[in-house]
Order: structure tokens, then sequence, then C-alpha cells
């Protein structure tokens, strides 16, 4: 087994561990994340705002409608009731009347109004209550699918960790300080794959000579250009 193998393994391993790190990352973010459910929260808190608000505004032309019709009634009573008989008080009485009639006419179109609302109010509640049940449930299947799956990665890291201690056991020191010095400073990936002799990392042509010596089974050799160790296999 060539040392260029043993390392091109190792970053195949270590480039399948960031790949999980990273997604478990992602699924902590996603598992922390209840945007979704406090916007549908608070259109809900809204709607029952407005249909509270509706409802009293409803109760309170309602009540005056009520008291109207009462205040009418105890005109008519009095106009009809025999009780006054001087012509110009039965006048005033007609007047007072027809003009307590006149704003029955205009708060019972208030009333009918308030009841308009309410209704809508009431449609925008029920909408709302079911929008966010149904944001609760569909954010919970997918909690439920991101937990599964950061379990499932959890276990994968573990094997990719067995392997990993298993492919770096016969690594010299030197060649695997290489290595993690390269990881770090090459956004991860240290070994390059040669193709068509040419890196396969940074994409510059190897010289006849750097080409060979990678080819070499007992030692390293790196890309010229952007240092990665080479492996030609
Ligand atoms: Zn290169």
């Amino acid at each position: 087994m060539s040392e260029s193998f043993k390392l091109f393994r190792l970053q195949q391993i270590d480039s399948e561990l960031d790949k999980s790190f990273l997604r478990i990352k992602e699924i902590d973010r996603l598992l922390a994340d209840d945007q979704q459910v406090r916007s549908s929260q608070l259109i809900l808190d809204h709607a029952k705002k407005e249909q509270f608000e509706a409802e009293k505004r409803l109760r309170l032309a309602e009540q005056n409608v009520k008291e109207q019709r009462l205040k009418i009634e105890r005109s008519q009573a009095a106009l009809y009731g025999g009780k006054v008989t001087n012509p110009k008080e039965l006048q005033d009485l007609q007047q007072e009347s027809e003009s307590l009639k006149k704003y029955l006419s205009s708060i019972e179109d208030q009333q009918l109004e308030a009841m308009l609302e309410m209704d809508e109010a009431e449609a925008n509640f029920s909408e709302a209550s079911e929008a966010h049940a149904a944001t609760e449930l569909q954010v919970a299947e997918q909690k439920d699918q991101l937990s599964v799956e950061k379990s499932e990665l959890l276990l994968d890291i573990e094997r990719q960790q067995n392997e990993r201690n298993a492919a770096s056991a016969n690594i010299v020191p030197t060649e695997m300080g290489i290595y993690e010095t390269l990881r770090k400073q090459k956004n991860g990936i240290a070994v390059a794959r040669v193709l068509e002799k040419t890196c396969g990392a940074c994409g510059s042509t190897l010289s006849a000579a750097v080409y060979s010596a990678a080819q070499v089974p007992s030692t390293i050799t790196r890309c010229s250009t952007c240092g990665r160790i080479l492996y030609t296999g």
C-alpha cells in the first residue's frame, strides 16, 4: 500500500466526517428554529384580538339598538297613552318619536355592519387556527425526520471514526503532521487525486518530474502549486 494511498484513504474518511458534522450542525440549527410556528402564532393571536374587538363592537351596537327601541317605546306610550292632551306637547312628542326612529335606523345599520365584521373576524380566526395547527404539525413532522437523520448521522460518525482510527494506524507521524496541517490550511482537503497529470484540487498540470515522483509508493510528493499531497492511483 503506497503512502499516498493511505493518506488518500484517510482524506476520504475525513471528508465524510466533515460532511456528517456539517449536516449535524445544520440539523441543530433547524431543530432550534421555531420561526415558522412563531409567525403563524402571531397571525393567530392577531386574528383572536380582532375577533374579540369585533365582538365588543357588536355587543355595543346591539345594546345601543336595544336602548333606542326602549326610548321609542316610552315615547310612543306617552304619545298614545292618553295622558298628554296638550296639542303642542303632543306635537313635540310626535317630533321626538320621529327623530328617535330616524336615529334607530342609523344605529341599526351600524349593528348590521358590526355583524358582518364579526362574521369576517370569526372566519379569519378559524382560518388562522387551522393554518397554525397545520404549521405546528408540519414543523413537528419535519423535526421528527431531522431527529431521525441526526441519530443516523451520529451512528455514521461512530463508524467513520473507527475507520479513521484503522486508516491512520499505519501512517508515519511526520506524514500525519503534514496531512493535518494541510487539512487546516486547505479547507479540509490535504490530498489531491491526480487526473491526467493534473492536480485534482487546484487544476495545475504537474511537471514530468513531479508526476513520476508522485508515483513512487514509499514517499509522498506534493503539488508544486497548491502544496497538497498527490495521489496518482
Ligand atoms: Zn495542486
